[in-house]
């Protein structure tokens, strides 16, 4: 069976005493034995805090964004290597707005996916198309190929390492979420190329996350869809009721 899963991707949000509020009110109102494993990202500056904070809970903790090359003239980067020595063993690769806004290629991504793998990170792949592409019907094309460039040179191996993130780049931060159904039909279609890539029982063990404008009022609905395993919540994930709210979204 594979895991349900909830990421709070929190940007660049939250200084540190501003991280350190948020985390006590997620411990204040945690619920015993949730439904899917829960994960939080917070900024490079408070992940050692974080993962001090969390380490007697069940909470993961992951960072947004790693290099590929474990050290050296990279001024501004933080390697996998560095994540580690904090304890932080899970990291987001592909992120939309890394994509966008610091040109991160599928080229340079497919670097860090093997770089995270190799050092035995777990790594949370994001893709998804922008509007255009689904306007002119292009979004499957457009997943497949983020997928097969920047993710699928891996080794059936590695699966047990990543957790697919399926985020439409037109329900981010935009208060439009993707229907159930179509959150549903692009999850299926990528088990599918999974399967096609590597094999079925690869395909089925891998969670597929939807995020996208998710809110404590629309989790259910979409948890509820088959290849839907959990959600990558941005906004909402900034609060820590409404966070746990999604957490507990699950039938
Ligand atoms: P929102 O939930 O704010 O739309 O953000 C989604 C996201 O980008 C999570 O990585």
């Amino acid at each position: 069976m594979r895991k349900n899963i909830v990421a709070g991707n929190w940007k660049m949000n939250n200084d540190l005493a501003e991280t350190q509020e948020l985390l006590s009110h997620i411990k204040l109102q945690w619920v015993k034995e949730p439904k899917a494993e829960v994960i939080v990202a917070p900024s490079y500056i408070s992940l050692y805090n974080t993962f001090q904070s969390l380490k007697d809970t069940p909470i993961k903790v992951a960072a947004q964004n790693m290099h590929f090359a474990e050290n050296g003239a990279y001024t501004g980067e933080v390697s996998g290597k560095m994540l580690k020595s904090v304890g932080v063993d899970t990291v987001i690769i592909g992120h939309s707005e890394r994509r966008a806004y610091f040109n991160e290629t599928d080229e340079v991504l497919a670097k860090k996916v093997t770089s995270a793998i190799s050092q035995e990170m777990t790594v949370i792949f994001c893709f998804g198309e922008e509007l255009k592409d689904r306007k002119s019907d292009n979004h499957f094309e457009l997943v497949k190929e983020q997928l097969e460039n920047g993710l699928f040179h891996i080794s059936k191996d590695d699966w047990k390492n990543v957790v697919l993130a399926y985020e439409p780049v037109w329900a981010i931060g935009t208060g439009e979420t993707a229907s159930p159904e179509q959150a549903q039909e692009m999850h299926a279609y990528v088990r599918k190329l999974v399967a096609d890539k590597f094999d079925e029982l690869t395909a089925s063990q891998v969670s597929i996350l939807y995020g996208g404008s998710v809110k404590p009022n629309n989790a259910k609905e979409i948890f509820v869809k088959e290849d839907v395993d959990g959600g990558l919540i941005g906004g909402a994930s900034l609060n820590a009721v409404d966070f746990l709210t999604i957490v507990n979204s699950f039938e």
